[in-house]
């Protein structure tokens, strides 16, 4: 059953102000402009949208600061109110229950991160360029949107830019035409995606195709591979972006095929705090570049998410460890399979850590506050690590495949996996899972039998 069949699941109760339940978007087309200099972005957005079991005769998307233009329901002016980053739309005729119908949002303005507890979220403007970095409710900083994770659409992004800029966009890049001194580039993500995992980058970038140097290291069916990044960085990534192919392999071999049609890495002309996942492409900053793969785990932990977060995605936040909890432990397994430590030794390292910080942390519904707090990624891969020692090796590994292959671009929560993982294994897990996702006291470490 595809997700776009199941019920839509409420409001996010951690972003209670974002997203409306009451429709589906199911596919976006933006076209957009967007100037560096005076940082203008303007264009239009199309949705193609589902309602709900009841009839709509108004809805909600959520856009920040911009000017509208017009909105325009099914083709016809739609009346609406812009206010505190709901843009609420009451179309010329009432939507019938279950009715497909369209929006174009016309708009223009200068785009700027929404703030939050975290920073600014979505749009950014660098020196010399953009990013966008949403996770997780930046989308509106640039289009509008149903912001929440659960309902995930495909997508076709034009943006046309003055001709020396390249533009990155999660997917293929269908066309890139130059005109006089700009050029418009076309995207399109086919694959089911959340609005916080749509980015851009815009800068003045290399491309370079990421390849397997090894023979015999032959990823089983491959994915092309792309990096864009600042020119003087080129020695630096080559070498520390150089086992991203054996980690694909790797990766692919343990979780199942790479879930999208391709993979991007950016190197953004800044220094950034994190780096950070997007449909099919992550971005780095040049402080994650130092020619001695310093930051190699975080390469293995953005490459993680497009399994777990960005295919396999949460049904709204509150399920977060279920993205970082994975993709800290694949973090830990890449160590293990290319020489390095093994899970169990960055478990036990995980473990000691916590047990000297407060334990005051629900995994399973740690609250907006704590839902990027440190302990979370730690106390979530140990949880995974948890799930390897219960189930044994063969049963865990085949139960992490299956999950990523049930639940392909799909929406879960942490009770489809704790239903999902008793199916390996004849023991009991309830009152293990109970502790590490319910309980704030650390549980022991957990040790292979
Ligand atoms: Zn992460």
């Amino acid at each position: 059953m595809s997700p776009k069949q199941l019920p839509a699941p409420g409001v996010d109760t951690y972003f209670p102000g974002h997203g409306d339940a009451r429709y589906r978007v199911h596919r976006y087309e933006l076209a957009l402009d967007y100037r560096p200099g005076p940082n203008r972005l303007g264009g239009t957005a199309r949705l193609s949208a589902v309602a709900g079991a009841e009839p709509l005769r108004e809805f909600a998307l959520d856009l920040a600061d911009f000017r509208i233009g017009r909105i325009l329901v099914d083709g016809r002016a739609a009346h609406y109110t812009h206010r505190a980053g709901k843009l609420r739309i009451r179309p010329a005729k009432a939507l019938a229950a279950g009715a497909a119908f369209t929006v174009e949002v016309h708009y223009t303005g200068n785009p700027k991160p929404v703030r939050s507890q975290w920073g600014g979220l979505g749009w950014e403007e660098l020196t010399d360029g953009a990013l966008v970095a949403s996770q997780p409710v930046g989308a509106p900083s640039w289009y509008p949107c149903n912001d929440r994770p659960a309902d995930k659409a495909s997508y076709q992004i034009s943006i046309t830019t003055p001709s020396p800029y390249t533009v990155i966009v999660g997917g293929r890049l269908l066309t890139r035409t130059t005109r006089a001194s700009s050029t418009t580039w076309v995207y399109e993500q086919a694959a089911p995606t959340s609005s916080y995992l749509v980015t851009v980058s815009i800068g003045q970038y290399e491309t370079l195709r990421v390849t397997d140097p090894a023979a015999g290291v032959e990823p089983l069916r491959r994915v092309p591979q792309t990096a864009y990044l600042p020119t003087p960085l080129m020695p630096r990534f080559t070498h520390d972006f150089g086992r991203q192919p054996q980690m694909m392999h790797l990766f692919e071999e343990l979780f199942g095929p790479y879930p999208f049609g391709e993979y991007a890495v950016v190197v953004a002309d800044e220094e950034l705090d994190v780096p950070f996942e997007a449909q099919g492409v992550s971005t780095f900053g040049t402080n994650h570049l130092d020619g001695i793969r310093g930051s190699e785990r975080l390469v293995a932990h953005e490459l993680a998410h497009q399994w777990f977060g960005n295919s396999v995605t949460i049904a709204d936040w509150r399920h977060i460890w279920l993205n970082e909890g994975f993709a800290k432990y694949a973090e830990w397994l890449w160590a293990e399979r290319s020489g390095g430590r093994t899970a169990a030794q960055h478990a036990a390292t995980a473990h000691a850590k916590l047990a000297a910080l407060p334990q005051d942390l629900r995994l399973a519904d740690p609250g907006r506050k704590l839902m990027f707090d440190d302990r979370l990624y730690e106390r979530g891969g140990l949880t995974v690590h948890a799930l390897r020692c219960a189930l044994g090796e063969q049963a865990f590994f085949r139960m992490v495949k299956d999950w990523t292959a049930i639940h392909r671009h799909g929406v879960v929560g942490t009770a489809d996996l704790v239903a999902h993982a008793g199916r390996y294994t004849d023991r009991r897990l309830d009152a293990l899972l109970d502790a590490w996702l319910w309980r704030g006291p650390l549980p022991p470490l957990p040790v292979a039998p």
